[in-house]
């Protein structure tokens, strides 16, 4: 039987009727053999996640405030959730708990964890399937960093003896026995380890969007849903603004080769986006997968005269940046000048330094900073071979009488950045997507 793990995200078990849907879906197929739990979501717009709950808990405790609010509106979404479901669960045994321990040096990590505890616990009860704790099979070194070669091995090993299983998403265990998370929204990491541990043949991350969308829809109206992308693809599109999972989450199935599917627990029918690691020869006819961008960067230009025959002049500026912390995003040359563009937020703080370092070691003939940087990334591994890409991105600019700052083409031909203003960006991705649109199909 082929094994999928299924990772159900915060609002997909936000209450008692979210649950049902998740566990409607989990017993839809038998392949669905361990699935990974959330802490309980927003049940509307307004409404707190229990893991903010549950960290304003711990921040009072150790301020020595009272926390007793707190604590019974968390007690109050649990026993809800039980009700709801029907089940028999103490969910006041599992707050005195908490309670005791939050009057006794509160551990923050280890109350940030209690909302996917308790939550897989109660599903656990309510599938009849055993659970399995994280705190047990998942673990981190003593820099906090992930122990995967152990975790896949200790949880690989559990699970293999059990058909089914509820595992707690969000934490593990530090060498010392203290519960440690991963940082927010690090449910899809656990899902991704799970995954490889089980050798599944799928991840299933269920949410509440049909997939990951082409454009940013807050810009452009109702935005195609990507069908198949490549991990490759997405890092590209993640790393420029676009989200649908912890980027965390890839490298565990990445490596094994396993393809993740992103779907709508309220859509069950939709079949979302698959990630998979290569789209085979004819595949997919689409060109462009999707288009993505940020704001807020900045650029840094330097010229100097003969600049290209003076040797190790590029390395000296990029080491400057490195000295002051600051990683460099693009960075196109010409003979005499070169620019740098960086992010916005860190630059800003050290830029002073930055250059008067620059002045000082490089003595160029002309130095400036242009801030309010967007940078746009159109993306598609079928833009490989095509001709004309560019010049649609050019002219959809064009068209939009908007002026393009810098441009950048990746080395591997999976993409062509731009730079425009900031005050240019929303016009910017509307008009690339709408010159775009057909190459997505
Ligand atoms: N509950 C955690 C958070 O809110 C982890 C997760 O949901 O993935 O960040």
């Amino acid at each position: 039987m082929k094994t999928t793990v299924v990772k159900f995200g915060g609002t997909s078990l936000a209450s008692a009727a979210q649950i049902e849907k998740a566990v409607g879906i989990v017993r839809g197929s038998r392949n669905r053999r361990y699935m990974v739990a959330s802490a309980p979501g927003k049940r509307s717009g307004d409404d707190i996640k229990v893991t903010d709950l549950l960290y304003r808990c711990h921040d009072l405790a150790a301020a020595g405030q009272d926390f007793s609010e707190t604590l019974a509106a968390i007690e109050q979404r649990f026993a809800d959730i039980v009700r709801g479901l029907g089940i028999s669960f103490d969910v006041a045994a599992e707050i005195a708990v908490l309670r005791e321990h939050l009057q006794n040096h509160p551990a923050r990590d280890y109350m940030a964890s209690r909302g996917e505890y308790l939550n897989a616990k109660i599903i656990a009860a309510f599938l009849g399937w055993p659970f399995v704790d994280a705190a047990e099979t998942v673990f981190f070194t003593e820099t906090g960093a992930l122990d995967g070669e152990k975790t896949f091995r200790v949880l690989g090993e559990r699970l293999a003896g059990l058909d089914n299983a509820v595992v707690p998403g969000f934490y593990g265990v530090l060498p010392d026995g203290t519960v440690h998370t991963f940082s927010r929204g690090g449910s899809d990491v656990t899902g991704s380890i799970v995954a490889r541990a089980v050798n599944a043949a799928l991840y299933e991350n269920w949410t509440d969007v049909s997939g990951m969308l082409s454009a940013d829809p807050r810009v452009v109206d109702d935005p195609r849903v990507i069908d198949y992308i490549t991990y490759s693809e997405l890092r590209e599109l993640s790393y420029m603004g676009a989200s649908v999972l912890h980027e965390d989450a890839i490298f565990p199935v990445r490596q094994a080769g396993i393809p993740i599917n992103i779907r709508n627990t309220n859509r069950p029918a939709d079949p979302g986006t698959m990630i998979v690691s290569r789209i085979e020869n004819g595949g997919t006819s689409r060109k462009v997968t999707g288009i993505a961008g940020r704001k807020g960067f900045a650029a840094i230009q330097v010229e100097k005269s003969m600049m290209n025959a003076e040797v190790g002049f590029g390395a000296r500026l990029l080491n400057i940046l490195a000295e002051n912390g600051v990683s460099f995003e693009h960075c196109p040359t010409g003979i005499d000048t070169m620019s740098v563009i960086v992010g916005g937020e860190h630059f800003a703080e050290v830029k002073e330094t930055v250059l008067a370092r620059i002045r000082e070691e490089l003595s160029p003939d002309w130095l400036s900073v242009e801030e309010g940087l967007s940078m746009i990334a159109v993306v598609g591994q079928g833009m490989v071979n095509l001709r004309g890409t560019a010049a649609r991105v050019f002219k959809a600019l064009a068209d939009e009488n908007i002026n393009i700052r810098m441009i950048d083409q990746g080395s591997s031909e999976m993409n062509i950045i731009v730079g425009v203003n900031d005050t240019d960006y929303e016009a910017a991705i509307r008009g690339i997507y709408r010159e775009m649109e057909h190459l997505m199909k």
